[in-house]
């Protein structure tokens, strides 16, 4: 397994290493990347194909954890019948969405709402240039984990693309 945690500190369960220590202090990791590498490296024991998945980021948001895999990993990481994705949601006690690494806005925006379908990518015309927008049928909002502001900051920072989220 490929996680942003050293392969001596994903084998124990308390201390980091002077290396990880840093980068958890600085910034470049994050304390949810340590806790699910933990708990990802200790549940490969017993899951089939979690052993190859690669692990990029974790990023947490108020009521949602966005986990990061490398491109195809994420069926791994979701598990059959979702059975790894479960266990990650207990612990956390947040909302898990799986994105893989592929920079694509459709897939990345797509990932990022499931189990919701959006209704369409409109355009909207402004002095300045052209926004998209998402727009999600309004019924839906209880079951998308984040606001307006946490989808747009995930999405370019998965993307590099700036597309706006509106229920309507
Ligand atoms: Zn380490």
């Amino acid at each position: 397994m490929e996680t942003p945690l050293c392969s001596i500190c994903l084998e124990n369960d308390d201390i980091l290493c002077n290396g990880c220590r840093a980068k958890l202090e600085d910034g470049d990791i994050t304390q949810e990347e340590v806790e699910l590498s933990r708990l990802l490296t200790d549940l490969a024991g017993r899951i089939e194909n979690l052993e190859d998945v690669e692990i990029k980021h974790a990023i947490p948001t108020a009521d949602a954890l966005v986990i990061v895999t490398a491109e195809g990993d994420g069926p791994k990481v979701v598990g059959r019948n979702g059975r790894v994705v479960k266990k990650i949601a207990e612990r956390f006690d947040k909302s898990i969405r799986v994105v893989e690494d592929t920079g694509d806005p459709h897939e990345v925006v797509e990932k990022l709402l499931a189990p919701v379908e959006y209704k369409g990518i409109n355009t909207v015309y402004k002095p300045d240039g052209e926004e998209r927008k998402i727009v999600v049928d309004e019924q839906q909002k209880p079951r998308v984990p984040f606001t307006e502001d946490e989808f747009e900051d995930l999405v370019e920072r998965l993307t590099d693309e700036h597309l706006n989220l509106s229920f309507e």
